[in-house]
């Protein structure tokens, strides 16, 4: 039985900014493939600088 690794894309509900898991961020010292989860939990949005906990799960 083989894994099916499906990434998610969360977005903040204060300013729209998007989190790819995919991608990740790089630039804030997140690798790619980083599951939203496993980001840490004082983590804040890189725009409007809320918690993780003002973020939802993009359904596609
Ligand atoms: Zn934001």
């Amino acid at each position: 039985m083989s894994e099916v690794i499906e990434y998610k894309s969360w977005i903040c509900l204060i300013c729209g900014w998007i989190y790819n898991e995919e991608e990740g961020l790089p630039g804030e010292g997140i690798p790619a493939g980083t599951r939203f989860a496993e980001i840490p939990e004082d983590w804040r949005c890189p725009l409007c600088d809320v918690g993780k906990t003002e973020f939802s799960v993009v359904e596609f």
